[in-house]
């Protein structure tokens, strides 16, 4: 009876999200050259999300329309991952990932074509196999592109949209001039929309110069080219969005969408965002002793995990509802009143000092 009444106390006081992000491993089968996966590879921890953990998740999952099964990892190299999509989809959910591409086999295909699986992200850092290769290390960009070709002959002869094919291209200064060709790839693989993001998370300082927010004397050259991508996607109806290019340093906004999501991490625990992932940091400290840490602006700060509760613990209900995720989430408000300077103040040091904070 108890347990009953919570629950439907628990439904009464849901939020509605947009999406829920789930974290289903920690696993990777690329080395990219600025990811922490590669950079922290001596103390990284790699696990999958149990699938006892993943039905945890089931009653939370109502609270959103979009699942997108993401963290720091590749989401194929969980044994689970269609019994998750599946899981998904039968409580009507549109359901996402974001892949390296490289494990997509034919019964892959096949197997998320019939799960008429809705999104499916692909990470590029070039549109060249030189320089796509050389960044995203462990991938082979025309196996890579081989691999899409096949999903949209599949797709055709099952007369299928899903999945949408979505391009993720992480913009840097040494793969900055590559991007004008992504039209070309999006256009042959029938991808109809692109996100170009940063490198918002940096930590190996030596990569700083490698973000091109960083790069301020040819920030007219990056903003008229990105533009003119945009108008060039525009008039082939596909949609082109990017991050940046500059800093803003008085914003209160984050790039993530924390007022309306949330990320839910390999070990159940809830986070506004994946730069707060405590697997980045968590208690583990380096074998050498040093705390893992990461550049902001020239200066290195460790780096801080953040969880507002645990799902094995708490239903997202009650974690959502804390007065603490409240206050925090208040902060991104953009009708809130009150000087930059004093809005930062209240802000956690992760959050204020944090280039998707700045628009990257
Ligand atoms: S400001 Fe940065 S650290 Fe804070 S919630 Fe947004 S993305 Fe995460």
């Amino acid at each position: 009876m108890f347990k009953w009444a919570k629950r439907q106390l628990d439904r009464i006081s849901s939020p509605t999200l947009d999406w829920v992000q789930v974290e289903i491993t920690t696993h990777c089968n690329g080395s990219c050259i600025y990811c922490p996966h590669t950079i922290m590879r001596n103390q990284w921890v790699n696990k999958h999300m149990p699938i006892e953990l993943f039905n945890e998740l089931i009653p939370f999952i109502g609270y959103t329309d979009l699942v997108y099964l993401q963290g720091w990892g590749e989401p194929l190299l969980n044994n689970n991952f269609f019994e998750m999509v599946r899981t998904c989809k039968a409580l009507g959910k549109r359901v996402g990932f974001t892949t390296n591409g490289m494990l997509l086999t034919e019964d892959t295909i096949q197997t998320l074509v019939e799960l008429q699986l809705d999104i499916m992200g692909i990470s590029l850092a070039g549109t060249s196999a030189k320089t796509n290769d050389r960044i995203r290390k462990g991938s082979n960009l025309d196996k890579v592109i081989s691999n899409l070709e096949l999903l949209r002959k599949i797709k055709a002869e099952k007369k299928s949209q899903a999945p949408a094919l979505h391009l993720a291209y992480l913009m840097l200064r040494s793969n900055f001039h590559e991007l004008k060709d992504i039209l070309h790839i999006a256009r042959k693989l029938g991808a109809k929309q692109i996100v170009a993001s940063n490198l918002t998370l940096i930590v190996d300082p030596k990569l700083s110069a490698e973000a091109i927010f960083n790069d301020t004397e040819r920030m007219d050259y990056y903003q008229n080219s990105l533009e003119e991508i945009k108008q060039r996607a525009a008039r082939e109806k596909i949609v082109f969005d990017y991050h940046g290019p500059g800093l803003e340093d008085a914003s209160v906004h984050c790039r993530e969408n924390v007022r309306q999501a949330c990320v839910i991490n390999i070990d159940g625990e809830v986070v506004p965002c994946v730069l707060t992932n405590p697997v980045l940091c968590g208690n583990r400290d380096a074998p050498d002793g040093k705390t893992s840490r990461y550049t902001f602006k020239d200066q290195s700060f460790p780096l801080r995990g953040m969880s507002f509760g645990n799902i094995r613990n708490e239903s997202l209900t009650r974690i959502w509802n804390k007065k603490e995720y409240l206050k925090f989430r208040h902060l991104f408000d953009p009708r809130k009143a009150g000087k930059p300077e004093q809005i930062h103040s209240k802000m956690p040091e992760r959050c204020v000092k944090c280039y998707k904070r700045l628009g990257a």
